[in-house]
C-alpha cells in the first residue's frame, strides 16, 4: 500500500502460509469456467456473433456484467476503470512475483485507488475514479510514473477500459447499487446486479458467489426440475444475499469515504496499514467475506491511534502548505 507521498507499507504481514489473494488472468478464468460449465452438462452458446435466436427457458440469471441489459435495473453511477497490461523484463517481474501494488493520491486517483497487480508473465496497471472521468488518461500516466522504475522499458500488451457499476444518487436501497436486481423469473448477478465492494472495487468474488446462490434458489425452488420457478424463489437468493454481505459493504463503504477522501486522510489510511490488527482484520474481511469481530481494547486502541493518524496527516498538510507558500 503506497501512500501520496510514497511512503509504503507491506500489508501481508499477518497472512498465514496457506492464505494468499490470487491474482488471475480474466481471459484465462474465464475460458476455464466456460469450459468446465460445459464439462457439467451446459449448452455455451457464443452470445457476441451469430444471428439472433430465441431460446425458451424456465428463469434467467443475468450475468451480462456492469453494462447488463437482462432487465431495466434503474438508474446507477459507475466508476471508470483504465487498465493497461505491461510485459516487463523477466527480472523486473521477479519483484512482482509475490506481490501486488495499491497506489492512493490525488494524481493517480482522486476517490479510488490505483494498482499494478502481476498477471503471471506480465502486470497490470491501472486506475479508477467515479468522480473524475474525463481525466482518467491523466491519472493512468501517473500510476506509471509512480511505478516508474519497477516496469521501465514495458512493452504495453493490452489496454482495458471497462465501468465498474457504483451507487445511484441518490441512493434509493441502502446495501445495493442496483435500485432493481429481480424481475419476475429474471435475476441479476455479479456486476450486473452491482455487487463490486467499495474502498477494494473487488467483483469477481461476488460475481461467482451470486450466480451460485441464485442458481441454488432456482434448484431449490424448482423442486430439482419439478415445479416451475417464480418471482418468490428467486427472491430468497436476493434475501440471502443481502443478509450474508450487507455488513462488509457497509464496512467498505464507510472506510472507502473515511480514508480516499482527502490527501491527509489517505496517508493515514497507509499508516493505519502498518498495523497487524488492521491488517488481521483487513485480510480477514477480504478472505473470508465476513465482518469480524473485534477485540474491544484493540478497536479502541485503533479508533484513538487513527485519530492520532489523521491529526498528523493534518498537520502535515499544513506544514507543506505553509512550506509552499
Ligand atoms: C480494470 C478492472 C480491474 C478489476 N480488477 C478486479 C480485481 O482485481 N479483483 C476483483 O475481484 N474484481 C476486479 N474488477 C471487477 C470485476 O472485473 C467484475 O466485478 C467482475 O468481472 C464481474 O463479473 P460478471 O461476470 O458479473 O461480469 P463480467 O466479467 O463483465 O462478464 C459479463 C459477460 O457477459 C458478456 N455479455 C454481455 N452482454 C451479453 C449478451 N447480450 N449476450 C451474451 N453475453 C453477454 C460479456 O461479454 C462478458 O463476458 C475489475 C474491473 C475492472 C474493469
Amino acid at each position: 500500500m503506497i501512500s501520496p507521498s510514497n511512503f509504503a507499507v507491506d500489508i501481508g504481514k499477518t497472512l498465514k502460509p496457506h492464505e494468499y489473494i490470487g491474482m488471475v488472468s480474466r481471459e484465462v478464468l474465464d475460458a476455464y469456467l466456460r469450459e468446465r460449465a460445459s464439462k457439467n452438462g451446459a449448452k455455451v452458446i457464443n452470445g457476441a456473433t451469430g444471428e439472433k435466436k430465441t431460446l425458451e427457458v424456465d428463469a434467467v440469471i443475468g450475468a451480462d456484467g456492469a453494462n447488463s441489459k437482462s432487465i431495466d435495473a434503474g438508474d446507477y453511477d459507475y466508476a471508470i476503470a483504465f487498465q493497461e497490461r505491461i510485459k516487463i523484463r523477466n527480472d523486473k517481474m521477479m519483484y512482482y512475483e509475490d506481490l501486488a501494488e495499491m497506489y492512493v493520491g490525488d494524481d493517480v486517483s482522486p476517490d479510488l485507488y490505483a494498482w499494478v497487480f502481476p498477471k503471471c508473465d506480465h502486470v497490470a496497471v491501472g486506475t479508477g475514479t467515479v468522480t473524475h472521468k474525463g481525466d482518467i488518461k491523466k491519472f493512468q500516466e501517473a500510476t506509471r510514473n509512480r511505478a516508474r522504475d519497477k516496469i521501465l522499458g514495458g512493452k504495453i500488451i493490452r489496454v482495458e477500459v471497462h465501468p465498474i457499476p457504483e451507487h445511484p444518487q441518490p441512493h434509493p436501497i441502502p446495501e445495493h447499487p442496483r435500485p432493481r436486481r429481480l424481475l419476475g423469473r429474471v435475476a441479476q448477478g455479479g456486476d450486473a446486479a452491482g455487487y463490486v465492494t467499495k474502498c477494494s472495487g473487488e467483483g469477481i468474488y461476488f460475481a461467482a458467489k451470486s450466480g451460485r446462490m441464485c442458481a441454488e434458489a432456482i434448484v431449490e425452488g424448482s423442486e430439482n426440475g419439478k415445479r416451475m420457478v417464480d418471482e418468490s424463489d428467486l427472491r430468497k437468493y436476493l434475501e440471502k444475499w443481502n443478509k450474508t454481505y450487507w455488513p462488509p459493504y457497509k464496512v467498505l463503504d464507510v472506510l472507502q469515504k473515511v480514508f480516499y477522501r482527502s490527501k491527509p486522510a489517505r496517508e493515514a489510511f497507509v499508516e493505519k496499514c502498518a498495523d497487524e490488527y488492521v491488517q488481521k482484520m483487513t485480510f480477514d474481511s477480504y478472505l473470508y467475506k465476513r465482518v469480524a469481530p473485534g477485540n474491544p481494547l484493540e478497536d479502541l486502541k485503533l479508533a484513538v491511534n487513527t485519530i492520532g493518524s489523521l491529526v498528523r496527516a493534518n498537520a502535515l498538510r499544513r506544514e507543506m502548505e505553509k512550506l509552499s507558500v
